[in-house]
């Protein structure tokens, strides 16, 4: 992750994909999970991934590279981050809601070079209904996922492993799902490490 990560394209719908090519992992949650600020960490810049608390403002998959690829021929990227839309948001309309679950379901379907899925989960709320959802839209279309934790430093330290515990049961018997759950604070940028190793294992980057 040592590069400068670039935005490349946001997608509104399938026909607006980039070309398959690069390796893919993708980031989902609930708006407001911390999803952009996770990205921001990750890549250590901040304004990659919009940081909004506007509910349900992109309804598009945006797609960041690092910097210093065409894209065309061979000269491809290692890797490929992608944002996906956020969930989850009270006032949804029902056509909201189905758009992005058309366009997620297609997406996590038809694309061979997506590794894996990092599913976010709020550790002061843990896995919500609407989460629970996401997890078998997931495992419906076979599509690997890791749940990762965000905001731990909105929790009592002793209450981490209680939660990553009690989440580890949760997707147990999810045949989707990789069995380890990361736990990261992107404001005290904790656990991004192992984020980072979990990505570079997926990914071989
Ligand atoms: P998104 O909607 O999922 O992209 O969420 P954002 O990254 O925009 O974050 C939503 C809100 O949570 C913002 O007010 C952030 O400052 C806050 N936030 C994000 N990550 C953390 C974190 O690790 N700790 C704390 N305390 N707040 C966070």
């Amino acid at each position: 992750f040592g590069r400068p990560w670039i935005f490349i394209r946001g997608v509104p719908s399938m026909n607006f994909l980039p070309p398959q090519g690069p390796l893919e992992v993708a980031f989902a949650g609930r708006s407001n999970v911390g999803k952009s600020s996770l990205i921001n960490a990750l890549v250590g810049q901040r304004g990659l991934a919009r940081t909004s608390n506007t509910p349900g403002r992109t309804q598009e998959l945006n797609f960041f590279v690092p910097e210093g690829y065409s894209g065309e021929g061979h000269d491809l990227p290692p890797m490929a981050l992608v944002d996906m839309p956020g969930y989850g948001y009270a006032q949804a309309p029902k056509d909201q809601v189905d758009a992005w679950t058309k366009l997620v379901f297609d997406y996590l379907r038809g694309r061979a070079t997506l590794k894996r899925v990092y599913v976010l989960i709020d550790s002061r709320h843990g896995i919500k209904k609407n989460d629970e959802d996401v997890l078998t839209l997931l495992d419906k279309a076979a599509v690997s996922y890791q749940v990762v934790l965000t905001k731990t430093d909105k929790i009592k330290p002793p209450a981490v492993p209680r939660l990553i515990a009690e989440t580890l049961e949760k997707i147990r018997k999810r045949p989707a799902a990789y069995p380890e759950v990361l736990a990261t604070s992107s404001e005290k940028v904790e656990g991004l490490d192992d984020l980072r190793r979990a990505i570079g294992e997926t990914v071989g980057y």
